[in-house]
């Protein structure tokens, strides 16, 4: 019993680790191949310029709450967004979730290894989508 309630407690702080983790991949992947900062500017809309107010930043739960669209011009914000984020937080949190607390060392493992190996994927998929679209294929 003891077990299962370190387990739950241990996926509900990594899930929200992992969709931070999850929306700082985004940034970078955003970013990055545009020669940009990761710190400069701050996070805002990539269509008006807004800058990000706090609980805009919260990863999933913004999204839900402004109704996938920016605050200030009403943009879409692709669905990809929250459902990488989501995904990266269970990648995280589920391994844990199952055994953390009896093997924390490969539960914690399996997350890291789940998270990087989801987002490396990810990225590769972007690259090729993009030099696909460059070449005009
Ligand atoms: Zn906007």
């Amino acid at each position: 019993m003891l077990d299962i309630l370190c387990n739950l407690l241990g996926a509900a702080f990594l899930l929200p680790l992992g969709m931070a983790l999850g929306s700082f991949f985004e940034v970078v992947l955003d970013r990055v191949p545009r020669g940009e900062s990761l710190l400069w500017p701050p996070s805002h809309c990539r269509t008006c310029g807004h800058r990000l107010t706090a609980d805009e930043l919260i990863p999933v739960v913004s999204y839900l709450a402004q109704r996938g669209r920016c605050r200030a011009c009403d943009t879409p914000i692709g669905r990809g967004v929250p459902i990488r984020e989501a995904v990266s937080g269970l990648a995280l949190a589920a391994p844990w979730a199952v055994t953390g607390c009896a093997d924390p060392v490969p539960a914690l493992s399996l997350g890291i290894g789940l998270l990087v190996a989801i987002w490396i994927g990810y990225g590769v998929i972007r690259a090729r989508a993009s030099s696909t679209a460059r070449k005009g294929n």
